[in-house]
C-alpha cells in the first residue's frame, strides 16, 4: 500500500464522523431525518450577485488571476474594511484563498514550527486545532464555559500565554455559540495582549453580519489600534452573503505574513476561482440591506428554537450572532434510554437523538465543551419546528 505521512497521526478524526454515518444509514433506509448539523444559510445567494457571477464569465473572467486575489477584488475588501470596520488597509495587506478555511490554514502553515502554541477558547470551530496540528504546531485549548459566555477572559488568556505561544483565535460572533465580544470585553483582552509581543491574533469575523445585538461588531484591530500589526482579520463571504460553496474568503494583516501567504498558495492551489472573485466583488459593494429581512428570518427561529429547548429541559444561552445554538444537555447525562441504554455523553444524546426521533445535531465534545450539543438555525422554518417537537418528545421518554 502508500504510506501515510507522520504529521498525520497528529490529527484526531472528528467525533462528528460517527454521527454523520449513522444520519447517512437512516435516511438510505428511508427515514425521515432533519439535518441540524450543516454550517451553511439556507438562504439562495442574492440575484445581484449571481448575475455579477454570469456577466464575469461573459466578460472572459475565465483565466488564472493574481495567485491571492484580482486588484479588484483587493479594491473591494479595502474598502469594505474602511466602510464596515473603520480599519484602513492597503491592497498589499489582503489576500484572497478559496474560502477562509484556506486564508487561516495558509496563516497557520506560513507561522508555526513544531511547538509553537496557538490558544484556541473552547469551545471552538472545529477545524482550528487540527488546521495548527496540520501546520506542526500545538494547540493550547481553554476552556470557557457557560457561566462565562464561553468566552475568554483577560485571566483565562494571562494564564494561558507562555513563551511559545504564537497565536491567539478569536471568534466572534462565534461558532458554535453564536457568542460575541463586546467592545469592552475586546479591550481587555488588549491590555493581556500588550504586555505579549510574541502573541499575533488571528480574528475570524465571518459571522460579522449574522448579528441580532443591537450594539453593533466589534472587531479587535479596530479596538486597539497598537495591536494593528499583531493582528490576522480573517472573513469571507460566506455566511453574509449566502455564498458557501463560492469558496471566497479573505484577510488583512501585516505585508511579510500576506506575502508568505502567497507564497504557500502560489504552490498549492493558485488563484481562487475567477468568476467567484468577480462575484464577491459584487457581494462586498453592493450593500446589506437583503440582510436586514434575512437575519430576522434567522433571530425568529433563534427565539423559537431557544423557547423549545429551555421547556425539553434543555437550557441555552441565547446568541448574540451566528446562526447557532448550544444548548446544554447536562440534564440527560446518566438517564436511560427506553431500550434501556445508559445516556453517558452528548455524544450519547446525539446518537439518540438520531435514533430515537432522525434528527441530526453535533455533540459539544467535538467543539472541545461537554455535555452540550449544537443545533444550525438555518434550516427551513417548519423543519426547524418539527425538529424541536421531535427532541422535546426523545427527551420525554427518558427515564
Ligand atoms: N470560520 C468559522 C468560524 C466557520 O464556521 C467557517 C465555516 O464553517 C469558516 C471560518 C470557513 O468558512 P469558508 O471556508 O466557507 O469561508
Amino acid at each position: 500500500g502508500i504510506g501515510l505521512a507522520e504529521r498525520l497521526r497528529a490529527v484526531k478524526p472528528s467525533p462528528t464522523i460517527a454521527i454523520t454515518q449513522l444520519a447517512n444509514e437512516l435516511r438510505r433506509a428511508g427515514r425521515d431525518i432533519v439535518g441540524l448539523s450543516q454550517g451553511e444559510p439556507d438562504f439562495d445567494t442574492p440575484d445581484h450577485i449571481r448575475a455579477a457571477a454570469k456577466a464575469a464569465i461573459d466578460a472572459g473572467a475565465t483565466r488564472y488571476t493574481d495567485v491571492d486575489g484580482t486588484p479588484e477584488l483587493k479594491q473591494a475588501i479595502v474598502r469594505k474594511f474602511q466602510r464596515e470596520n473603520g480599519l484602513t488597509y492597503e491592497p498589499g495587506e489582503i489576500s484572497v484563498g478559496t474560502g477562509g478555511k484556506q486564508v487561516i490554514a495558509n496563516a497557520f502553515s506560513a507561522t508555526l514550527d513544531a511547538g509553537d502554541e496557538v490558544i484556541i477558547p473552547a469551545p471552538y470551530w472545529v477545524s482550528y486545532p487540527d488546521m495548527v496540528r496540520l501546520a506542526g504546531g500545538t494547540p493550547v485549548t481553554v476552556a470557557c464555559g457557560e457561566a462565562e459566555g464561553f468566552k475568554i477572559g483577560p485571566a483565562a488568556l494571562e494564564a494561558a500565554i507562555t513563551p511559545r505561544t504564537r497565536w491567539l483565535v478569536l471568534n466572534s460572533p462565534g461558532n458554535p455559540t453564536g457568542s460575541c465580544y463586546s467592545a469592552a470585553e475586546l479591550k481587555a483582552l488588549a491590555a493581556v495582549l500588550l504586555r505579549h509581543p510574541q502573541v499575533a491574533v488571528l480574528s475570524d469575523d465571518i459571522y460579522e453580519h449574522v448579528l441580532y445585538q443591537s450594539e453593533g461588531f466589534a472587531t479587535l484591530a479596530a479596538i486597539e489600534p497598537r495591536l494593528r500589526e499583531r493582528i490576522l482579520v480573517c472573513n469571507g463571504v460566506s455566511k453574509a452573503y449566502a455564498m458557501t460553496g463560492w469558496r471566497i474568503g479573505y484577510a488583512a494583516g501585516p505585508k511579510p505574513l500576506i506575502r508568505a501567504m502567497a507564497m504557500l498558495q502560489s504552490q498549492s492551489t493558485t488563484n481562487p476561482s475567477s468568476v467567484s472573485q468577480a462575484a464577491a466583488v459584487a457581494a462586498l459593494d453592493g450593500g446589506l440591506d437583503f440582510l436586514r429581512a434575512r437575519n430576522a428570518v434567522f433571530r425568529e427561529r433563534r427565539d423559537l428554537c431557544v423557547e423549545a429547548f429551555e421547556a425539553a429541559g434543555l437550557p441555552c444561552r441565547v446568541p448574540e450572532g451566528a446562526f447557532y445554538l448550544f444548548p446544554s444537555c447536562a440534564g440527560l447525562i446518566g438517564r436511560k434510554r427506553p431500550d434501556g441504554r445508559a445516556i453517558a455523553s452528548d455524544v450519547d444524546v446525539a446518537t439518540f437523538l438520531l435514533e430515537e426521533v432522525g434528527v441530526a445535531v453535533v455533540p459539544g465534545s467535538a467543539f472541545g465543551l461537554a455535555p452540550f450539543f449544537r443545533i444550525s438555525f438555518a434550516t427551513a422554518t417548519e423543519r426547524l419546528r418539527t425538529a424541536c417537537d421531535r427532541i422535546a418528545s426523545a427527551c420525554a421518554v427518558l427515564r
